[in-house]
């Protein structure tokens, strides 16, 4: 094969063939820059339902034997499989490799890779903005990065080849790529990725334990209690690993939460009707605002 018809990537190693790394699979297949794509996994089922499907090529469940000849690794484990899985390849990662990876916090993900990896400045950490509530292999789908953002976050001493290869890996699944420092994403996803997930799993978990007197309160549920709390049918093992890999932020954030709602209960408590209507008034507009700049690509 000539120089000019040799895909950008070789090989892909995708440890982690669930939703997110057999999008990437898949869309990266579809830019038409990947040679061949293996999976690494636990569950046998899962990867031959990959390979079956089209996501990968081939698979394993050997993380050091699967990376050997790799061009590029992908993690899109759960957060609190990283150390496991960065230390399972250091040893047989090729220094030409680049690792990237797709994990929803980003700190956590660099101090992994700087504790496990021989070369961590060849591993450049992303987070596409983009998913769903289903997991595996058979939920993966082309389009899913498309319009959406990825962020990377490069440190001072990131290789720039590795870089300019991962961002363009990244534009290559449909994704429009900003970079920013690591804490200011887990700081940004605490906000409004994280902090909406626990909530939404607090306000299931309240609604249904006032289940009594043969009365289900979900018979009664709309719209309204579906939309709000659709993001509580995500994984729970994902979201324990989101929540303990970004605990300062999150925490700072529940904070800021609790005393929202404490306004709202004072308010409340004093039939304040005023304070009520201007903090729901604020409410709506920010919302509105909101979607006015960014609703397109949501
Ligand atoms: P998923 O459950 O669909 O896939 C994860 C896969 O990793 C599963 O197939 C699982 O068997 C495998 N796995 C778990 N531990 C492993 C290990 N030690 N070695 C090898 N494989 C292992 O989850 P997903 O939604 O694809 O999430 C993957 C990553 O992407 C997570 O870090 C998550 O935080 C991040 N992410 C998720 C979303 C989302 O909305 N789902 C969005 C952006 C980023």
């Amino acid at each position: 094969m000539s120089n000019a018809n040799k895909p950008l990537i070789g090989h892909l190693v995708i440890i982690g063939v669930g939703l997110i790394g057999g999008s990437v699979s898949l869309a990266l297949q579809r830019a038409g820059i990947v040679g061949r794509v293996t999976g690494v996994g636990r569950s046998r089922d899962n990867l031959e339902l990959a390979q079956k499907l089209g996501v990968v090529d081939g698979w394993s469940h050997d993380v050091a034997e699967a990376v050997r000849d790799a061009d590029v690794v992908l993690l899109a484990v759960p957060m609190n499989a990283y150390a496991a899985v960065f230390s399972a390849m250091a040893d047989s990662l090729p220094a030409s490799a680049v690792v990237t990876d797709a994990g929803s916090t980003k700190q956590s993900a660099i101090t992994a890779a700087h504790a496990c990896l021989p070369n961590p400045q060849r591993f450049i950490a992303a987070h596409p903005i983009a998913g769903t509530e289903q997991s595996g292999a058979g939920a993966a789908f082309a389009e899913l990065f498309d319009r959406r953002l990825t962020v990377i976050t490069p440190e001072q001493d990131s290789d720039a080849e590795a870089l300019a290869l991962v961002q363009q890996l990244w534009e290559q699944t449909g994704s429009r790529v900003v970079t920013m420092d690591a804490s200011e994403h887990d700081e940004f996803l605490a906000s409004v990725s994280h902090l909406p997930h626990l909530a939404a799993f607090a306000l299931v978990n309240a609604v249904s334990r006032q289940k009594r007197d043969g009365h289900d309160p979900f018979c009664f549920a709309a719209g309204g209690f579906r939309d709000f709390t659709r993001i509580a049918s995500s994984s729970p093992e994902m979201w324990r690993d989101i929540a303990l890999s970004n605990r300062d932020a999150l925490l700072s954030q529940l904070d800021a939460f609790q005393q929202e709602l404490n306004g709202l209960r004072e308010a409340l408590l004093a039939d304040d009707a005023e304070r009520l209507l201007n903090e729901f008034t604020a409410a709506r507009e920010a919302r509105e605002t909101w979607l006015a700049k960014h609703g397109e690509g949501l």
